[in-house]
């Protein structure tokens, strides 16, 4: 069949029994099926937050998708399946994969690649402009912690995630008890490991990948962040005595190392004359820093940009492209989503009523309750038409904050591919995962 799909709903949690709540999800989404003609095959349904995976209901959906059967997966909004832009990104890979189409009922997107990078940008600023769900997860986080249970079900090589405890994983714990001891000899920088990994277990890392390895305390047990220290939720793969060695090494190292700036823009910013990615470096002049990317391969002529004008550049890209296809969209769904429909039909007029007191229509007692329930109305339209205001408001201050702020940390938050620049310095093109072929910065010229 061609038409075969499957449809998603969600709550936060049971109190989240508004407007929204499953039952007006499954109707929509119902509603728009049959207009399409679609036929729905499966239903599932999670009351949890969008900010984790971990939902049977989404399990379920994405086994379903995977089976390779499904055209559309449906949804009324992007954030029913997701509130996480790294989340988003995996699903769509397997939808892709799948040929699977999502189909959000509140923001419509094309069939094609341009649609589902429209479909990220949604969810991105979604995720961005929620930012109080960020401080809800670390608060959620934070009791998590206290509790002694694992934060996500994410966990470095060498583990494995299980029913909310990690447990050790023997073949990939070999990995990194090897990657530790060939370090600790002092001989193999990130990218020699890397490849000896990659000879001798036939396992792929990228010498960033071998780095982060090597700094991670969770491979003594005990776990670190800004919720606190644990000590009880990884098992040591690493003695310590090993882990403080392998630091050392590194520090010394890292001594004639460049500094790390922006680490979203490593390995991602190609020479515009060689093809190969530009690294960053600094020079200090009186008492200023200035952070530079350059091409280091002696071979190539080289090129130098100064990383402020770098982002200055993306940053005034990217806001071009939220100017052109957000900010109006943004607001629009304001408007239609304000269940506020001013109810002036049914404003009773008030001078119709004295009319009909005069013509003997209403008795004394009648007019006094028609004028008290006019009263009522008029109330409740006014309450209505200010919260509609107070969130237009709301919207509007967040699209001028992100002015003022910037792009920076959507920017961070992207999954960047590459970016372009030319002989000129000048920024000519952003791509991002999952459709690193797209120009983001010409969206609109595009023909797919
Ligand atoms: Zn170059």
């Amino acid at each position: 069949m061609d038409n075969l799909a499957l449809a998603y709903y969600r709550v936060s949690s049971k109190r989240q029994g508004d407007r929204w709540s499953l039952v007006a999800q499954q109707e929509a989404v119902q509603k728009v099926a049959r207009q399409r003609s679609y036929s729905i095959a499966l239903e599932c349904q999670d009351v949890k937050s969008g900010s984790s995976m971990d939902r049977s209901g989404l399990r379920k959906i994405l086994a379903e998708v995977e089976t390779g059967q499904y055209n559309y997966l449906l949804v009324w909004r992007l954030n029913r399946l997701t509130r996480s832009l790294a989340d988003f990104l995996k699903m769509t890979a397997i939808c892709q994969d799948n040929d699977t189409q999502i189909v959000s009922l509140m923001e419509p997107a094309q069939e094609d690649a341009i649609g589902r990078l429209q479909q990220q940008i949604y969810v991105m600023f979604g995720e961005w402009q929620l930012g109080v769900l960020k401080d809800n997860q670390k608060m959620a986080y934070q009791q998590k912690m206290n509790e002694g249970k694992l934060l996500s079900s994410s966990v470095p090589l060498g583990y494995e995630y299980v029913a909310g405890q990690a447990k050790v994983v023997a073949a990939e714990s070999q990995i990194v008890q090897y990657i530790y001891a060939e370090y600790s000899l002092g001989r193999l920088g990130y990218r020699k490991l890397a490849e000896c990994i990659h000879q001798k277990f036939d396992y792929a890392l990228t010498p960033n990948g071998v780095a982060k390895i090597l700094r991670n305390r969770v491979y003594t047990g005990v776990l670190e962040n800004q919720y606190g220290r644990q000590a009880n939720l990884f098992p040591r793969i690493i003695e310590d005595r090993q882990f403080e060695h392998v630091q050392r090494i590194r520090q010394s190292r890292q001594v004639t190392k460049k500094h790390a700036s922006n680490e979203f823009l490593q390995h991602k910013v190609v020479c515009p004359v060689c093809g190969g990615s530009l690294t960053p470096t600094h020079m200090i002049r009186g008492h200023r820093q200035y952070d530079y990317w350059y091409c280091a391969r002696s071979a190539c002529s080289g090129i130098r940009i100064n990383e402020a004008d770098l982002l200055a550049q993306l940053d005034a890209h990217l806001m071009t492209l939220i100017d052109n296809h957000l900010r109006e969209r943004l607001l629009e769904e304001i408007r239609q989503r304000s269940v506020m429909k001013p109810m002036v039909s049914q404003m009773i007029d008030q001078t119709k009523l004295f009319q009909q007191f005069e013509t003997g229509e209403l008795s004394s007692e009648e007019l006094a309750e028609q004028l008290a329930q006019a009263k009522v109305i008029k109330q409740r339209v006014t309450t209505n038409q200010i919260a509609q205001k107070q969130l237009e408001l709301k919207v509007r201050g967040l699209l001028s904050k992100l002015d003022q702020t910037g792009t920076e940390g959507l920017l961070a938050g992207l999954d960047i591919d590459h970016i372009e620049i030319n002989g000129l310095k000048q920024v000519t093109g952003l791509f991002i995962q999952p459709v690193p072929k797209i120009n983001l910065f010409k969206l609109g010229d595009v023909d797919t």
